[in-house]
């Protein structure tokens, strides 16, 4: 396989259809937001079609809707006018304390608010629920927990690489970019990473735009091949959508040349190259 870049402007304008759309949901009455509860819900990549039929009801019954920077403007917009709304995002140029969040979530429950926690994603996966759940079972609060299409599925759908396929790999594993080797406290086993990548395995790395250099080089230097393909998908599912791909020897150089930027998901191992059979046909959504 060549370096060549395939860079896609697969974007479509969605911004108008987004409430039109979601009024055709009926929404049942059962799964309504109910006060005193917290309710941790992910909103999925950022389509809103990509919403779940309950994270849609929990959203328009709540009280208090409490969303991070992942969640997509027009999404925010959509948001009912009569819930109070927080933007407690962690953004480069201001990141909402998390010892901030845990006492919003905990005054307005307490106050009898039902309150939903919207997260990009599925709120279990990099997105701290786990450590917000704690919290709240910590103040004998009741909480739910509600499932969302993770981008850690999402990015390689809309890009066209299975992240299995009884051909090309028989596992995938999900890690953090920010875990880079040269961080002391690294929990990630390189070794053990680039053999699993080696024998064909799919390797998913989220928050890893700014550090994939190191990520990239840490699997070079225990032994995955430079020919590896590569996939990087940025913004699945939003307007800006884009996906370039290379190998492991040429994506640092594609990623930087192409200008591609956060919320982005990298995915490393033969599975990449399915998608050059797909592109033709695959359609965005
Ligand atoms: N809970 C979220 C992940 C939070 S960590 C989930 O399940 O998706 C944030 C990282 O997720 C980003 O840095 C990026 O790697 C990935 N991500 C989130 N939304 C994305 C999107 N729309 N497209 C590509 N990657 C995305």
């Amino acid at each position: 396989m060549d370096d060549a870049t395939t860079s896609e402007a697969n974007s479509v304008d969605r911004t108008d259809g987004d409430s039109a759309e979601s009024a055709h949901i009926s929404l049942p009455t059962q799964h309504r937001a109910t006060g005193g509860t917290v309710y941790l819900v992910g909103a999925g990549p950022g389509d809103p079609s990509l919403l779940t039929v309950r994270a849609r009801t929990l959203i328009e019954t709540a009280d208090v809707i409490l969303h991070d920077a992942l969640i997509r403007n027009s999404m925010v917009d959509s948001l009912p006018s009569g819930a109070v709304v927080h933007d407690v995002g962690k953004r480069v140029e201001y990141k909402t304390p998390q010892s901030e969040i845990n006492e919003l979530l905990v005054e307005h429950a307490t106050a009898g608010d039902a309150v939903v926690r919207l997260k990009g994603g599925d709120p279990f996966v990099f997105g701290r629920g786990g450590e917000e759940a704690q919290h709240l079972a910590a103040h004998d609060l009741p909480f739910q927990i509600v499932p969302g299409v993770s981008s850690v599925l999402a990015a390689p759908s809309v890009a066209g690489v299975p992240l299995t396929h009884r051909d090309v790999s028989s596992n995938f594993t999900v890690i953090t970019g920010h875990e880079t080797p040269d961080k002391e406290e690294s929990a990630l086993d390189w070794t053990g990473l680039s053999s699993m990548v080696k024998a064909g395995g799919t390797l998913v790395i989220l928050m890893g735009v700014r550090t994939l250099d190191q990520n990239v080089s840490a699997l070079r230097e225990h032994g995955a091949a430079g020919d590896i393909p590569v996939a990087v998908v940025q913004k699945a599912t939003w307007d800006g959508q884009r996906v370039v791909t290379g190998t492991l020897d040429s994506i640092v150089q594609t990623v930087q040349s192409e200008d591609i930027s956060a919320p982005a998901t990298t995915i490393i191992g033969n599975v990449s190259a399915v998608r050059e059979e797909l592109a033709e046909c695959q359609q965005s959504l």
